[in-house]
């Protein structure tokens, strides 16, 4: 909270489960922000591996509970490395 100069994207996991990083979190996980969009001022997230744009809403599986509308639970319905993510998430 409170901090919103150089945004921490290191938590956030790209949406789409067809990215060649997908379920990649931490520092590498090559998601940048690429800024803000809506009356609600959302951060826009960018993958730098297939270069698609996606809202931060649905790429926050862990801390983005309060953005609220039932994307989050999407995001976490995926199969994938549940467990790894959150041993990375952990660790940060
Ligand atoms: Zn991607």
């Amino acid at each position: 909270m409170g901090r919103k100069k150089q945004m921490d994207t290191s938590t956030y996991f790209r949406p789409h489960t067809d990215c060649p990083n997908y379920g990649q979190v931490g520092p590498d996980n090559r998601i940048v922000g690429t800024g803000r969009y809506g009356k609600a001022n959302t951060q826009l997230l960018r993958c730098k591996v297939c270069h698609r744009t996606f809202s931060a809403r649905r790429a926050t599986p862990l801390f983005g509970l309060k953005a609220g509308e039932g994307t989050f639970y999407d995001v976490v319905a995926y199969p994938a490395e549940g467990n790894g993510i959150r041993a990375t998430a952990r660790i940060k």
